[in-house]
């Protein structure tokens, strides 16, 4: 097994309606804590997490092919078959003994690039029996029209030669060309759906924009080394 290529996915990631980020809030708390946004420790500013969107792209990913593992089926895909998209970009889920070779995308975190302003947004629950609201909470959220910056790299490597699989006009590509029609796939169905949480109320509505994919090459040009004068 021996690495051939590595690509870069760069683009944009912009809100079109406020997101919650890295909360769990799918269940409620009763007393109505108060619950934040992930931001970067330093700038105090909201970031995507890389392994967030990773995440959300492997699941959505496994939804739209079916593609999930242990008998409930709510488990990560672990078919570790050769032409499991699922398996050879994001790796079989709890497996290791299998011939597909490491996880090939690298997810980062997404920073801040424009707007950012954490709006808060009081929710509660409406009693079913009386139509009254009750444990309201507040939350944040980010503000729709925030973009921030995505980056994606993807290894390939020599045993991914016979993965094909197909672009959006529906023309089959293969390789390292295949492991990015992939990647591209999770981003369109990201948007489809949404990213973080509260996405069945409209929240997390995105567009996601790619500027630019490249292979890089192998070695990159930098100063060589002259011989010294001696002295
Ligand atoms: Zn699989």
């Amino acid at each position: 097994m021996r690495k051939v290529g590595h690509w870069l996915i760069a683009g944009v990631i912009e809100l079109k309606s406020g997101t919650r980020i890295g909360g769990s809030d799918d269940v409620l708390q009763i007393g109505g804590t108060d619950l934040t946004c992930i931001k970067d420790p330093v700038t105090d500013r909201p970031y995507i997490p890389g392994s967030s969107l990773k995440g959300k792209m492997r699941s959505e990913l496994e939804k739209h092919l079916g593609k999930f593992g242990g008998n409930d089926n709510n488990e990560p895909c672990g078919c570790a078959q050769e032409d499991c998209p699922v398996c050879r970009v994001f790796g079989p889920h709890q497996k290791s003994d299998h011939r597909l070779g490491p996880t090939r995308i690298i997810v980062r975190d997404a920073p801040l690039l424009e707007g950012g302003d954490i709006e808060l947004k009081t929710e509660s629950t409406i009693k079913r029996s009386t139509g009254g609201a009750q444990h309201p909470r507040t939350l944040e959220r980010v503000a729709a029209g925030s973009r921030f910056r995505l980056e994606i790299g993807v290894q390939e490597l020599d045993l991914d030669a016979p993965m094909t699989y197909e672009d959006h006009e529906g023309r089959r590509v293969t390789g390292g060309e295949a492991l990015v029609q992939i990647v591209y796939h999770c981003l369109d169905l990201i948007e489809a759906s949404g990213l973080g949480s509260g996405t069945s109320k409209g929240y997390g509505a995105v567009e996601i924009t790619v500027k630019e994919a490249k292979r890089l090459p192998g070695r990159r040009e930098r100063p060589q080394p002259t011989a010294g004068s001696g002295a």
